[in-house]
């Protein structure tokens, strides 16, 4: 773990970090306050540090002040080093926002151990922010496919239609349902499902620049939001997935499975819509590629739907 130490005298940071390293930290130096704060507020900073208390430019307290007021996370575990031991001034220090102290010349002992202590501290708080990280990350996310999930691809949509609103420019919108999933499911039953729906996610996935998004909405269905991206290049990039899906068939268990799948595309038209209109002309969209044979892709604009002002239209069913 990296521990920043500060201190003005030369004889006492010697001791420090000889200290310090003997007990397997990687030592960062200060040596006056300013180089302290610059280190703490820096990008990749010590979260451990041991602050002399006397410092010319910024006194211990003062850089603990300063570090307290950014809040930063993951959170900096602070110990002065003090030659003033009493009651009013090591109280001064805590309202500083130090998290202990060790008075001035230090046992040895002594600060390995509140050393010690503080890493805990900031281990424990790692620990925690990873697995916040981890339940934020789920959230968002479809287990089976790893891809984003329904509410997390409407977000990214509405996203991108607010950015592209504001720089005149259009939103690709394609809604894709596997054709006849619902046979692999009664036929070789869920684990092949989820097989066939993993396999097809990973290879939309694989044939998208990186900037498009694709998510599960659905069953079997998907969405994918294509920035920048006109009516006549969203449909060409649905006709690749379309292709990408047709010309390779999916294996579960040693079993070649042809998978298809329908296409719905529409374009934003540069005014302010919701996610939802764009979705909803996309799935009618979809809808017509089901009607005309499954397999293909169908466009719509926004002007030519009927589902863009059906607000309460229920949404037809299909295989
Ligand atoms: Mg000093």
């Amino acid at each position: 773990m990296k521990v920043l130490i500060a201190d003005d005298d030369p004889i006492s940071l010697t001791l420090l970090r000889s200290a310090l390293q003997r007990w397997g930290y990687e030592v960062v130096v200060a040596k006056d306050g300013e180089q302290a704060w610059a280190a703490l507020s820096g990008s990749n900073a010590p979260t451990l540090a041991v602050l002399d208390w006397m410092m010319p430019g910024l006194t211990g307290p003062q850089v603990c002040r300063k570090v307290r007021e950014l809040s930063r996370e993951p959170y900096t575990y602070i110990i002065l080093l003090t030659s003033k031991n009493t009651k009013s001034e090591t109280v001064e220090g805590m309202e500083a926002g130090a998290d202990d102290y060790v008075v001035k010349p230090f046992h040895d002992h002594e600060l390995q151990v509140r050393l010690r202590a503080g890493k805990r501290i900031i281990d424990l708080q790692t620990e925690l922010l990873d697995a916040r990280e981890e339940l934020r990350d789920r959230a968002n996310k479809d287990l089976l496919t790893m891809l984003p999930n329904r509410s997390a691809i409407q977000d990214l949509l509405e996203q991108e239609l607010s950015r592209c609103h504001r720089e005149g420019r259009t939103v690709g919108v394609i809604l894709l349902d596997l054709d006849h999933f619902k046979r692999v499911n009664d036929t070789l039953g869920h684990l092949a499902g989820d097989t066939v729906l993993r396999e097809t996610a990973g290879r939309f996935r694989s044939n998208m620049r990186t900037y498009d998004r694709i998510g599960r909405y659905g069953g079997e269905e998907f969405l994918v939001v294509l920035p920048n991206c006109d009516l006549e290049q969203a449909t060409h990039q649905a006709e690749r997935l379309r292709s990408k899906l047709d010309q390779q068939p999916v294996f579960v268990d040693g079993t070649q499975l042809c998978v298809t799948a329908s296409f719905g595309v529409t374009v934003s038209d540069g005014g302010e819509r919701s996610p939802e209109v764009l979705i909803r002309v996309a799935d009618e969209a979809l809808y017509r590629a089901k009607a005309s044979g499954r397999n293909c892709v169908e466009y719509l604009i926004i002007e030519n739907s009927r589902a863009a002002s059906d607000v309460v239209g229920a949404p037809a069913a299909r295989e």
